[in-house]
């Protein structure tokens, strides 16, 4: 069936493309396309060529609008069917025209969310993880997650799993080859060096699925808490953390005013202020209560600003191994020594000394909070940002739990073949390979936008 839609953002621009994908997509633009030239019919054009030429609505004769058609001939386009990309002045009123002339001829239909890139699936242009890649590059809004979703776009992702999926196939072979010859009690495959086999792609599973976190910051905002006692400045400091940032966050559309409000964009990385609300409210709580909040939010970031001011000491907190912890004594504007407040400190870990009410030394700390983003991004080649291939990668670790069991136990080569072969379909289904229900990919792609 060929499919139709307006791929550009609804909305008025300067242009705006309408795209049409099947196997009789040049032809059916052909009755609503009137060539400038005559004989320039798109039938008549070689692919990824562009042709200058009228939409007519062919009831009644009448020039809708002047546009270039763009074609693409299969396999050669990003479905990998024939392709036409119909570039037209960008008003509503002549896009959603020139759609519904397309679909007002016979044979096509108006393409549901996500169906040209699940067509590129399906025509084996991209695999399942480089087409989720396509709606996180669409959806990036900083440089972080941009250079993420980019990188699994060309493969990384694929890259990585059809090396482990080589390996494990390699011992599946063996240990299947070793039933051929049950008979004669031969094992073609040294157990432990399996098992060592079995360990390190292990290792690299568990690695590759560790980087989820890292890569849901990137893509959400990297969770930041601001914890303190009472009155130390958290809701001035988020305050002028924000104020600079706000001209930079209040074009992403369709985000909450929550939202917009308590992430900012920092060195091209998202950092997103967790709980603020409730920080903000301390002033108004007893002490006890303020802190307890605080400690809350604290849970769930990755970087933790411990914030005090002159002749307070910090509140005690402890942090996990994973999470970063920046010191930061505030109202340097109030005329205390900074000596004074040091002698309050149990260790002599660096200390940021700002005022948030007038913004002096912000810079600092803002520049102190590029620096712990940056390794967040670069703790491997990979950074997975998917909850499903996540998921994925915890199945293929269960399973080769099991395999590293099976053969330390010394079960029979079938047994441990079949489980390496669950480890298998796991990292095949992050590819899609192994997807056979329409229901999974119905549900991946219907977060796609129509068009897309
Ligand atoms: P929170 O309870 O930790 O959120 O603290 P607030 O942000 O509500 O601030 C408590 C009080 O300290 C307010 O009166 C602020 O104006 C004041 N304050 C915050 N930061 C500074 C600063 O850098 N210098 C001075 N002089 N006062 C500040």
């Amino acid at each position: 069936m060929n499919i139709a839609a307006i791929s550009t953002p609804s909305g008025i621009g300067g242009i705006a493309v309408v795209r049409v994908s099947g196997p009789s997509a040049i032809s059916i633009c052909d009755k609503v396309y009137r060539p400038f030239k005559a004989g320039n019919t798109l039938a008549s054009r070689k692919s990824h060529t562009l042709t200058y030429g009228q939409i007519i609505d062919p009831e009644s004769d009448e020039v809708i609008d002047e546009v270039v058609a763009s074609v693409f001939r299969a396999p050669h386009s990003f479905t990998g069917e024939d392709v036409v990309e119909i570039s037209c002045h960008g008003s509503l009123y002549i896009q959603q025209r020139i759609l519904d002339v397309i679909l007002s001829v016979e044979g096509i239909r108006l393409a549901e969310p996500g169906e040209f890139t699940r067509r590129a699936f399906r025509s084996g242009k991209m695999d399942l993880s480089q087409a989720e890649a396509v709606a996180d590059l669409i959806a990036a809004t900083t440089a972080a997650s941009h250079r993420l979703a980019m990188s699994q776009m060309k493969g990384s992702i694929s890259r990585k799993l059809d090396g482990l999926r080589l390996q494990l196939l390699n011992m599946t072979s063996l240990l299947e080859l070793e039933l051929d010859f049950s008979e004669e009690d031969v094992e073609f495959a040294d157990r432990s060096q399996l098992l060592s086999l079995a360990h390190q792609i292990d290792y690299e599973v568990t690695r590759l699925a560790s980087t989820f976190s890292a890569g849901q910051a990137i893509k959400n905002g990297i969770p930041v808490a601001i914890i303190g006692a009472p009155n130390v400045g958290k809701s001035t400091l988020l305050n002028q953390l924000l104020k600079d940032d706000r001209a930079i966050v209040s074009p992403i559309q369709g985000t909450t005013r929550d939202l917009i409000e308590d992430t900012i964009t920092l060195g091209g990385y998202l950092f997103r202020f967790i709980d603020t609300a409730g920080i903000r409210n301390t002033s108004d709580q007893i002490e006890a209560m303020g802190i307890e909040r605080s400690l809350r939010a604290a849970e769930r970031a990755h970087i933790i600003i411990l914030l005090s001011e002159p002749k307070v000491p910090f509140i005690d907190f402890e942090p996990r191994p994973d999470q970063k912890v920046i010191r930061i004594i505030n109202k340097s504007d109030l005329a205390a020594s900074h000596d004074e407040t040091k002698s309050l400190m149990s260790d002599d870990s660096p200390i940021i000394h700002l005022s948030a009410l007038t913004g002096e030394g912000v810079a600092v700390l803002e520049q102190h909070l590029i620096e712990l983003a940056r390794p967040v991004e670069s703790q491997g080649d990979i950074v997975l940002t998917n909850r499903r291939h996540y998921e994925a990668l915890n199945t293929a670790h269960d399973y080769l739990l099991r395999v590293s069991d099976g053969l330390t136990q010394q079960l029979p080569g079938d047994l441990v073949a079949e489980d390496l072969r669950a480890v298998i379909d796991s990292l095949n289904s992050i590819l899609g390979q192994s997807i056979t229900s329409q229901d999974t990919l119905n549900n991946i792609f219907k977060n796609f936008c129509i068009g897309k």
